[in-house]
C-alpha cells in the first residue's frame, strides 16, 4: 500500500476513534488532527510520534500562524548546539518574514528596549559595554501570543491524553513560560527539571533522532491537572487546567485563559 493512502486510512481510523476535538470544550466534532507540538518545531519527519489531537477546522486553523512563529522562537531560545538547525530556522524565518514580519525578533534596540529586553531576561549589563553593544534581542507581543496560544492548546491536548477527557468549556487554562536561561527563575526551572522525565523520543525505527527538543510531565492533584513541557533547552511552558473558579488561587503564577471558543 502507498504511504499517502496508508496515512489516509489511519487519518479515517483517528478520526472515528477521537470523535470530538479537544481544544474547544467538546462543543465540536473533530474534522481534522492537529500536531501539539506543532509539526514546525522539529527537523522535517521527525516530530515526535502519537502528538497528534483531534481539532475542528476552526481550532487547528485559527492557530496555524501561531505555529510557525512559535516553532521559530522555540529554535532560537534552544541553547542546545545539538538541536540548531540552520536549514529548518532559515527556512522558518523567510516564511515568517513574508506573512507575519512584525512577529519577528527586533534588533538594534534603542536603549530603553534593551533596557525592558534585558530586565526580561533576569540579564545584568556586562560592567563596561555600552547598551548598544550588548547582544540582546526583544521578542515581539506577537511572538510571546504565540507561545501562550502554544501552552494553551498543549494544555487541552495534554489533559486530553492523559485523562481521555475532554476539558470543558467551563474550565480554564494557566499558562506560565520562561526561558531557563533567566536567572531570577532559577528555582522554578530545578522544581521543573526534577519532575520533567528524560525527553519524549521517536520510536519508530523509521524516524531519525529528532535530538532532546521535547518533553513532558504532568500530575493531578485534587482537581488541578498540572503540566509542564520544556523544548530544547531554553524554554519552558506549564501551567494548570482547572475549573475556572480553582484557578483564583494561583493567579501569581500566571495568566489565566478560557478554553479556546468559549468566554
Ligand atoms: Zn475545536
Amino acid at each position: 500500500m502507498s504511504q499517502s493512502k496508508t496515512k489516509e486510512k489511519r487519518k479515517v481510523r483517528f478520526l472515528r476513534d477521537h470523535p470530538v476535538c479537544c481544544f474547544c470544550g467538546g462543543s465540536k466534532i473533530t474534522e481534522t488532527w492537529d500536531h501539539v507540538p506543532p509539526k514546525a518545531c522539529f527537523p522535517e519527519g521527525h516530530w515526535p510520534e502519537t502528538f497528534e489531537f483531534p481539532a475542528c477546522f476552526d481550532c487547528n486553523s485559527s492557530t496555524k500562524d501561531a505555529d510557525q512563529i512559535f516553532a521559530y522562537h522555540s529554535m532560537l531560545m534552544d541553547y542546545d548546539p545539538r538541536n540548531l538547525s540552520v536549514k529548518d530556522a532559515r527556512k522558518l524565518h523567510s516564511g515568517i518574514n513574508n506573512n507575519y514580519r512584525e512577529a519577528l525578533p527586533k534588533l538594534n534596540l534603542s536603549a530603553n528596549e534593551a533596557r525592558s529586553a534585558l530586565r526580561h531576561a533576569g540579564i545584568s549589563k556586562p560592567p563596561g559595554m555600552p547598551l548598544k553593544d550588548v547582544p540582546v534581542v526583544l521578542i515581539t507581543t506577537a511572538a510571546r501570543d504565540s507561545i501562550v496560544t502554544t501552552g494553551r492548546k498543549l494544555g487541552c491536548a495534554l489533559y486530553y491524553r492523559e485523562t481521555g477527557k475532554i476539558a470543558p468549556g467551563c474550565y480554564g487554562l494557566l499558562i506560565s513560560w520562561h526561558q531557563t536561561q533567566n536567572p531570577h527563575m532559577a528555582d522554578v526551572t530545578q522544581y521543573l527539571e526534577q519532575a520533567l522525565p528524560s525527553f519524549t523520543r521517536a520510536t519508530r525505527r523509521t524516524i531519525k533522532e529528532y535530538g532532546n527538543r521535547f518533553c513532558y510531565w504532568s500530575g493531578e492533584t485534587e482537581g488541578l491537572f498540572v503540566f509542564a513541557t520544556r523544548f530544547g533547552r531554553g524554554l519552558m511552558i506549564w501551567g494548570i487546567v482547572a475549573p475556572k473558579d480553582r484557578l483564583q488561587d494561583y493567579e501569581g503564577w500566571g495568566d489565566v485563559w478560557p478554553i479556546f471558543g468559549s468566554a
